[in-house]
């Protein structure tokens, strides 16, 4: 539009004025105008963005045409071309100074020179000019210039701050943003920058390729956070997470979720390479680490899923690697599995079975069955175990190795181990004074509250000796050396109460903790005696532990016994005690009391045909 105000004032003024000399200037305010559109519209360097060479083009045409326009108007005074022209072209050439000198404020040399260019001719022609009139307006010209100049550094001013403002703030928001998607202990992303940019990275993936998440959960960390502090743990995860970094490759996402889970994402080419990832990982978690004075072993469990194997988006992906880290947490921990879709079938029925069992105990659906051990050596019942059986109306017998883990993880295990003691106790109460009852006991049930109270106070309740208790754990619950633990089995042992190591041989076996607690029996895990015709190692295994249960006065139990063949096998191998089928299967308190009575007439018809 100024270009066009421009051409169209110098044509008129060359027109109404017929001075040679304004119509080559006129001409040239034109050409100035036209070439400036021309050039601004057609520039290659636009696109490279090169901008100083466009500043240094645009200031050349802005002072040329400043020039232009403003000896456009000094030329019309100073020939007296008709007073209209002179009012227009000078009208044009202030104006155009003024307008500019706020428009380009952002750039002050180029304001305040076009300012200056357009308006100083007509300045110089004014003073020489005769009379008072000519001068003032030459005066009031420059005041004009200065006042306009000083509102251009006002403006300028303005607009630096603002930009200034507007760039910290935005590298605040970006750096607000890193802080909100990135975890503070490790470094890592969090949930939110996980998200964020898988959702990014997803859309990318090579068709050809696979794309991993490998979900990590630490085994047991809560434990080190306990018994040595936070501090200790954070620089625990902080270690595992600069390992995971160094092992994945360079390109992978890594996250930390929650408290002591990690996440690993990233395209591999095939399964195989995804394994080869997932047990570099797992050995890297595994590695000793040292913290201060403390060298700490921790293990991990993993799930993986796979895109596109598994699933099409990222939430699928993420609760397909979440369902098989909860299979390896299920099968023993320290592993690494594969999602597979049986999974999901099972969570249905896992949640299933979450509702279901809080109302289990109010509608009666329980109960206890009574599975005998039997002396090998005379034949004759020396105690039962307790197993819990669920009657469900509609799914039928559920096994507790399928509700016990669900109780366990939603905690309800407290009450309804509670209950199992109870009722346990109560139907030992009824038994001979020489039957004594045994009790599985889960992890969560010894660190809960008042754990020791409970079991005597369900024994006395019931009117049983604590000396015709033994409570079953197994290897796991003794792992973390928790004071807890501790207190509770030495609470417990004083009172006369009993301690049998379970599944023995499943876990890490470690013979220490034989030492260090109160243990009566030792069960030797029922994979041992099934395989006893098989393999050589197991009855080696067997017999070693048989041995040492001699020294050490404890006895030893053979779980799982089925056949006669692997009855005589464990009795030779030395244990003292078996259970399993071929004695009894487990059965309700009314046939477990009928085994008893069973046995003892049998027992009584022999001492009367002795007599
Ligand atoms: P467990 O403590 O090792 O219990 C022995 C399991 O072996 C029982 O399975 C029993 O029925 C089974 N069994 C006994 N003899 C034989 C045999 O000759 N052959 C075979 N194949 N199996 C035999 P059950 O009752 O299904 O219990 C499974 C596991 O569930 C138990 O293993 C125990 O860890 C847990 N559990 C059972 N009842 C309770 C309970 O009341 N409280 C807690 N915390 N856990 C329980
Ligand atoms: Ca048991
Ligand atoms: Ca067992």
């Amino acid at each position: 539009m100024g270009a066009m105000v421009g051409v169209t004032t110098s044509a008129v003024a060359a027109h109404d004025s017929k001075n040679p000399t304004i119509t080559v200037i006129a001409a040239i305010v034109a050409a100035v105008a036209i070439s400036r559109v021309i050039v601004a519209y057609s520039l290659p360097y636009r696109k490279q963005g090169n901008t100083k060479l466009l500043e240094r083009v645009f200031e050349t045409g802005a002072f040329s045409y400043a020039t232009a326009l403003g000896t456009l108007a000094a030329a019309c005074i100073a020939l007296d071309a008709p007073t209209i022209i002179q009012l227009m072209t000078f009208t044009a050439a202030i104006g155009y100074g003024a307008g500019i000198s706020a428009r380009n404020a952002g750039r002050l040399p180029i304001a305040i020179g076009q300012l200056m260019l357009s308006i100083t001719p007509a300045c110089i022609v004014l003073i020489s000019k005769p009379g008072i009139a000519p001068r003032f307006l030459a005066a009031s010209l420059a005041l004009f210039a200065l006042a306009m100049i000083s509102i251009a550094v006002n403006v300028f001013r303005v607009l630096r701050n603002s930009i200034a403002a507007a760039e910290t703030s935005s590298r605040l928001a970006e750096k607000m943003q890193v802080l909100a998607r990135s975890d503070v202990v490790t470094g890592l992303l969090n949930r939110a920058g996980l998200n964020h940019h898988l959702a990014e990275q997803l859309p990318k993936i090579d068709p050809d390729k696979k794309f991993a998440l490998f979900w990590m959960d630490l085994d047991r960390f809560k434990e080190v956070n306990d018994s040595l502090g936070h501090q200790t743990g954070d620089k625990l995860l902080a270690e595992i997470a600069s390992r995971l970094k160094a092992c994945a490759p360079s390109e992978a996402t890594v996250a930390r979720f929650g408290g002591d889970e990690f996440i690993v994402a990233c395209e591999m080419t095939g399964r195989r390479e995804v394994e080869q990832l997932a047990s570099r990982m797992m050995d890297e978690i595994s590695r000793p680490i040292r913290i201060d004075d403390d060298r700490l072993e921790i293990a991990s469990s993993m799930g993986i899923a796979l895109l596109p194997d598994d699933g099409e988006d990222f939430d699928t992906l993420m609760q397909g690697a979440d369902l098989a880290l909860y299979r390896s947490k299920v099968n023993g921990r320290k592993q690494v599995t594969f999602f597979d879709p049986s999974m999901t079938r099972n969570l249905v029925r896992r949640r299933e079975i979450e509702t279901e069992l809080r109302l289990a105990l109010q509608r009666d659906e329980l109960s206890i069955f009574f599975q005998p051990l039997v002396d090998l050596e005379t034949g004759r019942i020396r105690a039962f175990e307790a197993l819990v059986r669920w009657f469900h109306p509609e799914k039928g017998e559920l096994r507790p190795d399928e509700f016990i883990p669900v109780a366990e993880e939603t905690g309800a295990i407290i009450t309804l181990g509670n209950w199992i003691t109870a009722q346990a106790a109560k139907a030992a109460a009824q038994w001979p004074e020489d039957i004594t009852i045994a009790v599985n006991l889960s992890p969560l049930q010894i660190k809960a509250p008042g754990a020791a109270l409970g079991i005597l106070s369900a024994l006395r309740d019931a009117k049983l000796s604590p000396a015709r208790l033994e409570l079953e754990i197994t290897e796991t619950v003794l792992l973390d050396h928790s004071q807890n633990t501790e207190n509770f089995i030495n609470e417990l042992a004083d009172a006369g109460v009993r301690f049998a190591l379970d599944d023995f041989g499943t876990g890490y076996s470690s013979l220490g903790y034989l030492n260090k607690y109160p243990f009566s029996k030792i069960k030797v895990d029922r994979s041992f005696v099934s395989g006893i015709n098989q393999g050589k190692k197991s009855d080696a295994i067997i017999r070693a532990v048989s041995g040492m249960g001699a020294t050490l006065g404890m006895e030893i139990v053979a779980e799982g016994l089925e056949t006669i063949e692997q009855v005589r096998a464990v009795s030779e191998a030395g244990c003292t005690l078996g259970q399993g089928y071929y004695f009894s299967r487990p059965v309700p308190d009314y046939l477990a009391a009928m085994l008893l009575a069973k046995e003892r007439e049998s027992a009584s018809g022999k001492t009367r045909r002795r007599g």
